[in-house]
């Protein structure tokens, strides 16, 4: 066995996505349990300034697929890039974000090598030498752990969870990996972009999600206007998205979004495990809700017993006249 753990990086227009960076925190925990060193892999089209800054996290090694026809996401192409790089680097753990990027490839690059592949899990840890996986299963109502039977493996990891550490360290050797990528019998031939909040609500700092309570599409309003004045993300319970309100983006929980920011403010939600399942993680918890027995207040730090359409408005209006300029 090998004692290469490596990170498999995520990026998109923008630049590499956090997940990336919280890939390699997690990597370098199982490195130092280990033994191993962490290493990376970055692919796309002309993904050179994602190789430099991925070299930067601390790893010993990058490795990049650049080739022109990965352009566009064709599962084929990315699954024999991913396929080489893996062959070339010879880890004995392969980390993938568990992102619907993650989750796709993930899944094809195993079935591929012939590795086992645990997926969704929310904590990777070393127990007397053996690779143990916590997930959650049945919508979050029961937390597994699956012990891998041994190495190689590959495992898929819950955005949000933990740190992304920071590129600021010395940069590691990046080395190109070439690979003949055949025609992929599918392709994406258009991309046609969702309207998108300013504020992305995976990697948001301050999320406000609205659920039931707000009654409406219009309902959104008065958290949008909080929004904006916090520059934080809107997020939303199923039951909103269920009933139309809010695109399905949106959705915080265990068959939505997983977030963890600084702040999670939920408004008209009221608690349940499977909303639970998505933000439970977040630093500080802000309920507003007029039953003072919903559920949600057992997890908030700061619980608001009122209606929204009050809270909202007059929170707003506060945070404003404290705001410079
Ligand atoms: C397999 C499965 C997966 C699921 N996945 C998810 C998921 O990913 N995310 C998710 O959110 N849910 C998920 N659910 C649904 C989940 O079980 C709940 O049904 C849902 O979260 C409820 O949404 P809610 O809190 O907005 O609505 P409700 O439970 O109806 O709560 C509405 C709350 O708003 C309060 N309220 C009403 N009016 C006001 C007002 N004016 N001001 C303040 N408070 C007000 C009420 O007191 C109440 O507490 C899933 C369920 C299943 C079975």
């Amino acid at each position: 066995m090998s004692n290469h753990i490596l990170t498999i990086a995520e990026g998109r227009a923008e630049g590499l996505r956090k997940v990336s960076f919280e890939l390699v925190n997690v990597a370098q925990q199982l490195a130092a349990a280990l033994g191993g060193d962490v290493q990376g892999a970055v692919l796309g089209t002309n993904v050179g300034a994602w190789a430099d800054t991925l070299a930067k996290t601390g790893m010993s090694q990058v490795y990049v697929v650049d080739d022109a026809g990965l352009a566009n996401f064709a599962p084929e192409s990315y699954t024999s890039a991913l396929a080489a790089i893996i062959t070339q680097a010879n880890p004995s753990i392969v980390l993938f974000g568990a992102t619907g990027w993650g989750k796709e490839v993930s899944a094809r690059v195993a079935a591929r090598l012939d590795w086992g592949l645990v997926t969704d899990c929310t904590v990777a840890q070393v127990v007397n030498g053996a690779l143990v996986l916590t997930r959650p299963i049945y919508a979050g109502k029961a937390i597994a752990q699956v012990k891998a039977k041994g190495f190689p493996v590959m495992v898929s990891m819950r955005p949000n969870l933990v740190p992304p550490v920071e590129a600021d360290k010395p940069a590691a050797p990046i080395q190109a990996v070439t690979v003949t990528l055949k025609e992929p019998r599918a392709k994406v031939i258009e991309t046609v972009v969702k309207q998108k909040s300013k504020v992305d609500l995976g990697e948001a700092s301050i999320v406000i999600s609205g659920g039931r309570g707000v009654k409406g599409p219009e309902g959104f309003a008065p958290l949008e206007e909080l929004a904006d004045t916090l520059n934080a993300a809107v997020g939303a319970s199923r039951a909103a998205v269920d009933a139309g309100w809010i695109d399905y983006t949106h959705q915080v929980g265990q068959t939505g979004k997983t977030v963890s920011p600084k702040m999670y403010i939920a408004a008209g939600i009221s608690g349940a495990i499977q909303h639970l399942a998505g933000m439970s993680s977040s630093k500080l918890i802000v309920a507003i809700n007029k039953d003072p027995d919903a559920p949600i207040f057992k997890i908030a730090d700061y619980g608001i017993v009122g209606d929204l359409f009050d809270v909202i408005p007059a929170l707003n209006a506060e945070i404003k006249k404290i705001q410079p300029g």
